[in-house]
């Protein structure tokens, strides 16, 4: 396809600018898509605050996609023009020991859309081979819109976790944090049976909507604790979810996980603030399991487009502000202070 495109570019700290380039080339092995949607991820945002990994200046962001084929190479039989699909950013090498047991999220030298090839902050997306082989890109199933299929990214992690752990009926989990991961752990513990107790601050009033069990101003650490000691009949929660960026509510969890119980650290704590004092002996003496959740597995977006289709995920009720290329700041700025669940971010927003 011939002509230009706009795309936001990242040129460093807190600098995006939006730029007239050329339209990628449709790789011969690859495609091309006209973005329809692509959303704003915290991860997004911490790159917007601390730079992209390692170092890279010059690149289009984002990663939570959807769109539309308008271009397939020559060598490709198995997509065609016309089709909608949803993108998740990680690329394996499907060579190291991870990728050849299968464990494609551990990679050792994985890649990413909107890091080491161009993101979704643009009108089109060119994917080459290696994208099209080791990356994720799937059908839209009909059902759902192109809007909610951007949201399938971030809740592909979510829906990973809960497998691995194991949650079922009849379990508790908690989760602390009350970003937009946050609820769509509460939905998706609830489709695996469980019940949802949500602790959270000044987002918490917003996370009635998404049905948990139980909700907890985690103002008070100490009174937190025993509201989800009390819920659980001083038993403690089966699976305790910490997903906020930060290290306190790790030690918190410690105190409101059952014996036997597990305490996942979902999301990343800043760098220079990742050390968390953990009181060992509540692991020991409680057989406490303590482990990490990161990314999902070949079939993650498969699985999240699936709960998002079967309305087990209800994504519009996160997807209150949409911006053009031109207010992705102001779009961070949203997200950051909850006046959004979600933004996505419109390309075709004001353009032709
Ligand atoms: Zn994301
Ligand atoms: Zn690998």
């Amino acid at each position: 396809m011939k002509g230009t495109m706009k795309a936001a570019v990242f040129k460093g700290i807190e600098n995006i600018v939006v730029e007239e380039l050329p339209i990628p080339q449709c790789p011969e092995d690859g495609i091309l898509i006209k973005v329809h949607f692509c959303g704003i991820c915290g991860g997004d945002i911490r790159n917007y605050s601390n730079g992209l990994r390692g170092g890279v200046k010059e690149q289009i962001m984002g990663h939570e996609i959807s769109g539309e084929i308008v271009e397939t190479g020559v060598n490709v039989t198995s997509w065609k023009v016309g089709e909608r699909v949803a993108l998740a950013p990680d690329v394996s090498c499907g060579k190291c020991w991870y990728c050849k047991r299968g464990l494609v999220n551990l990679c050792q030298e994985h890649k990413m859309l909107g890091t080491h090839f161009p993101g979704g902050y643009a009108q089109y997306i060119a994917l080459p081979k290696e994208v099209m082989e080791r990356g994720f890109v799937e059908k839209i199933p009909d059902e759902i819109s192109y809007r909610e299929a951007a949201f399938a990214e971030p809740v592909s992690g979510v829906v990973a976790c809960h497998k691995r752990i194991g949650t079922s009926a009849g379990d508790t989990v908690v989760i602390i944090g009350d970003g937009p991961i946050g609820c769509v752990h509460i939905e998706v513990a609830h489709a695996f049976g469980a019940k949802a107790v949500i602790l959270g601050r000044r987002k918490l009033a917003r996370t009635a909507q998404f049905g948990p069990d139980l909700m907890v101003q985690n103002s008070n650490p100490e009174s937190a604790v025993k509201e989800v000691l009390d819920f659980t009949e001083g038993i403690g929660a089966d699976y305790v979810i910490v997903a906020a960026p930060n290290v306190e509510p790790q030690m918190q969890a410690l105190k409101m996980v059952r014996k036997r119980g597990t305490v996942v650290i979902y999301g990343g704590a800043p760098k220079n603030a990742c050390m968390a004092q953990l009181d060992s002996n509540l692991i020991h003496y409680n057989e406490i399991t303590v482990t990490g959740s990161f990314s999902y597995p070949a079939v993650g977006l498969e699985d999240a487009l699936y709960m998002i289709a079967d309305k087990k995920i209800s994504a519009e009720k996160y997807l209150n502000a949409t911006v053009s290329l031109y207010d992705i700041a102001d779009g961070i700025r949203k997200s950051k202070e909850g006046e959004a669940i979600k933004v996505l971010i419109n390309p075709w927003l004001n353009e032709k």
